[in-house]
């Protein structure tokens, strides 16, 4: 399912209010059942307003003898996002102005993004590897952008659910970015993916899945929330640049201490191998100011990898992906929800130091003195108030380890579920 969603969508021009991100958050709202919010360009939800409806017919920059320098159809970040209508022929001295290139990565086409988060595009241009940039010998160019610039279209938000008691847990992933691969588009198939599957759980929790264009998505479905589901959200999870080919972060919440930090911050610990933390926003701005913004401040934490060195190019493609980060990815995202399912407060039925082996549970001081010292400062924390997962931070054990613990005394009818 990853795959097929991630080569559908790849190369599609999909800006922020485009048919193109429409697609994707409709293929995904068709796999998930989704509630779609739509919400006008042009519109205001919150203090933010809908971008313009974006459609690019024609994006051609040629010499005059008809050799083609950059093709929207080739690849759509050869235009500059949100680009305005021009045709004509250009001097080279004004063809510059509107030229984006990175001298620092020769190779790639940049990502021209700002126009894309604008209430109105004001310009146009080309993005050109800087090889190609140049080569720019020409005295003169001709320029064709052909273009429907309109606010008469919809921006897209898809709301997928799974679960509907307990506390809401929010994850999102953001739709738009043209022909961008671990920006955006893994980590909305990442979701779709992990989502089929909660949805054919049994869940003590709610969590909804919400994938949409960068910001606003995350305006739009804020905005269609009551107080009391405000009220009732627990903390958010936002992901981005999953399958990058560099190492595994996340960046913390605001608050930095909530009850998410600490269960993302252990399975990093305990599960994998290598990883960054963060503090709130500086691993890849997002989202999080939304869900964890005025008023809001819903705690949000970012899963996430290092920035790649081919961040915003044409080289954050299906190519590079590294589908193995994708899978752990998501055992990661799973060990994180077991913790929010699972977690419950021991209360112990037995007085004084358990004879261990009595019931099989000895764990030998010699062979595995990390454990034996677990099990005996488990039992000690376990005064009826404290949860498996806080009783496994106290002691530097990992969740599973402790929850087991508990789990066979619970068998064993020593002790009981507060
Ligand atoms: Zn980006």
């Amino acid at each position: 399912m990853i795959k097929d969603i991630i080569s559908k969508h790849i190369n599609t021009s999909r800006t922020p209010v485009s048919d193109e991100s429409n697609a994707l958050v409709r293929h995904v709202s068709d796999i998930l059942s989704a509630k779609v919010i739509s919400a006008k360009s042009g519109s205001e939800v919150l203090t933010w307003v809908i971008p313009e409806y974006h459609h690019v017919k024609k994006g051609v920059l040629k010499r005059l003898n008809g050799e083609v320098i950059a093709d929207f159809h080739k690849n759509p970040l050869y235009l500059w996002t949100n680009s305005i209508n021009f045709q004509g022929k250009v001097s080279k001295e004004e063809l510059l102005k509107h030229i984006m290139t990175d001298e620092k990565r020769p190779d790639i086409i940049p990502y021209h993004y700002k126009q894309g988060f604008s209430i109105r595009s004001e310009n146009w241009g080309f993005c050109l590897p800087y090889n190609v940039f140049s080569c720019l010998n020409d005295d003169e160019y001709i320029v064709d952008i052909q273009a429907d610039i309109n606010n008469n279209e919809d921006m897209l938000t898809g709301v997928a659910q799974a679960g509907s008691g307990g506390k809401t847990y929010i994850f999102a992933a953001h739709t738009c970015h043209p022909a961008q691969a671990t920006d955006g588009l893994t980590n909305v198939a990442l979701l779709t993916q992990i989502f089929k599957k909660l949805q054919t759980m049994d869940l003590k929790n709610t969590y909804k899945f919400v994938f949409g264009p960068e910001y606003y998505a995350a305006a739009a479905f804020l905005d269609s929330l009551s107080d009391d589901e405000v009220k009732n959200i627990n903390g958010a999870f936002f992901l981005d640049l999953i399958g990058a080919t560099t190492d595994f972060a996340f960046s913390t919440s605001f608050q930095g201490d909530s009850i998410i930090d600490s269960i993302v911050e252990h399975i990093f610990n305990h599960n994998v191998l290598k990883y960054e933390k963060r503090g709130y926003r500086q691993l890849i701005g997002n989202d999080e100011m939304f869900y964890n913004g005025p008023y809001y401040n819903i705690p949000t934490v970012t899963l996430g990898q290092i920035v790649p060195p081919y961040y915003h190019s044409s080289d954050d493609s299906y190519e590079n992906i590294n589908f193995s980060k994708i899978e752990e990815y998501e055992k990661i995202i799973f060990d994180i929800i077991e913790i929010l399912e699972t977690d419950y407060v021991p209360v112990l039925k037995y007085k004084g130091p358990l004879c261990l082996s009595r019931y099989n549970l000895y764990v030998d001081c010699q062979k595995n003195p990390q454990g034996y010292k677990h099990i005996e400062s488990a039992q000690i924390y376990a005064d009826g108030n404290v949860s498996c997962f806080n009783i496994a931070l106290k002691t530097g054990a990992s969740y599973s380890f402790i929850k087991k613990f508990f789990d066979e005394l619970i068998s064993h009818n020593l002790a009981e579920k507060k």
